[in-house]
């Protein structure tokens, strides 16, 4: 069975597509540029070392899609003979509100629900719908299926899903918090189960998912009972050019005395906040931590707000779940970074975590970093996002 996976931007798409007989990717890359004029296609193709590069005028999602299906089956290089050869096309939908749970088979009615959401994820829900409904257009025979950023977080209860506002207008309005990477948190602490050997109903898991969009999880018997972002990606942590947490009162404040609007301000803290904001010198937790090295202090500060406010998450999801038994790293600087693993874990031996120095100098590879004798148990655990929608597709159609 093949399954296509692909998750749209507004002007970039990613795709890989998937032997679901042993999991492993055929062919991937990523089109830039839609839309903008000349674009590219970069393709990749497992088993060769070199990419295939493609350009051209990619003037929308339709255009793209099919410029990629034409390097999947190209008469040269091309990795299945025909469309049909695909059994089901996985989309990532990053919002799914409070009416999908779980994944579904793209209809009439998902599509509408997708786009009843665009007020609650502009920037997101409007090109992943292009993207289905470029699908639709191209292969109109195969099956897709839509796997949501804020499923996983469904299960959080009332109390810790809702702001202290007023009742009613939450309600009418759908303002509560929905949580993201919910894909990323559900694979990550049942990677980790599986590497533990034990039944993940017995767990309590904190998924710390640090990337350029950071969040935390509380995974109490496999679900999800807390997360850090918010109504929209941009509450808890600090992130590349998020500013995560802050005093509501802060928004009117800078607003008056900086003279912004809505949008100004949405911009202000989703742009041009975070740790690039506060370090001045980039977005890239790999540029920050050279510059703090070099001796650079607003660099320095920028890692240790980020330690700082992953650590009091994890504080607080402990007692959420009345006691932790396993921490996960994953995403970009999740997987990669020893030290801010090492700077996040510092002091957190009342909890009863204690890190191994040697086995935490790891990048991108599952590996318990936790010692022998860590009551609780920390793990590095590379994210696979893209395999969860394939597994979703393959259940749903299969
Ligand atoms: P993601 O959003 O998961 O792709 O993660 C991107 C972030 O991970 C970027 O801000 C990078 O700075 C960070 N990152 C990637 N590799 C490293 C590394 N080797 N050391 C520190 N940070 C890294």
């Amino acid at each position: 069975m093949k399954i296509f996976v692909i998750n749209c931007g507004s002007s970039s798409l990613k795709y890989q597509l998937f032997n679901m007989e042993n999991e492993d990717v055929i062919a991937k890359g990523l089109v830039e540029r839609i839309g903008l004029g000349e674009g590219l296609i970069k393709h990749e193709i497992a088993g060769r070392d070199d990419k295939i590069k493609v350009s051209g005028d990619f003037s929308n999602h339709t255009v793209a899609i099919d410029a990629v299906f034409e390097q999947l089956t190209h008469a040269e290089y091309g990795v299945i003979e025909k469309l049909d050869d695909i059994q089901a096309i996985g989309h990532r939908v990053v919002h799914g509100g409070t009416k999908f749970t779980e994944s579904a088979i793209v209809d009439e009615d998902v599509k509408k629900a997708i786009k009843e959401l665009f007020s609650l994820a502009p920037l997101h829900n409007p090109p992943n719908l292009m993207g289905i409904e470029a699908c639709e257009k191209i292969a109109p025979q195969v099956p897709q299926v839509v796997v949501f950023d804020t499923a996983f977080h469904q299960s959080m209860p009332e109390y810790a899903y809702s702001y202290a506002l007023p009742y009613e207008d939450c309600k009418e309005l759908g303002v509560r918090k929905y949580g993201f990477h919910g894909t990323s948190h559900k694979y990550v602490s049942q990677r980790a189960a599986e590497i533990l050997g034990v039944n993940i109903e017995d767990t309590k898991m904190i998924t710390c998912h640090l990337g350029n969009g950071a969040s935390v999880a509380a995974v109490k018997g496999g679900k999800s009972i807390e997360t850090s972002m918010g109504l929209t990606p941009l509450e808890g942590l600090i992130m590349g050019t998020r500013c995560g947490d802050i005093d509501p009162a802060v928004i009117p404040f800078v607003m008056e005395k900086k003279e912004l609007d809505v949008d100004g301000i949405s911009n202000y803290m989703n742009k041009k906040s975070g740790v690039l904001g506060i370090s001045g010198v980039s977005s890239d937790f790999r540029d920050i931590e050279e510059a703090a090295e070099q001796g650079n202090q607003r660099a320095q500060l920028a890692l240790d707000m980020f330690a700082h406010r992953v650590k009091r998450y994890i504080g607080s999801y402990s007692a959420a779940m009345n006691g932790v038994d396993t921490i996960i790293f994953t995403a970009g600087l999740g997987e990669n970074s020893a030290d801010m693993r090492a700077a996040i874990c510092e002091g957190l031996d009342y909890l009863g975590v204690k890190i191994d120095k040697e086995t935490n100098n790891v990048r991108g590879k599952e590996t318990v970093i936790s010692t022998d004798d860590s009551k609780v148990k920390v793990l590095v655990v590379p994210t696979n996002e893209e395999l969860m929608i394939a597994r979703d597709a393959k259940t749903l159609v299969g």
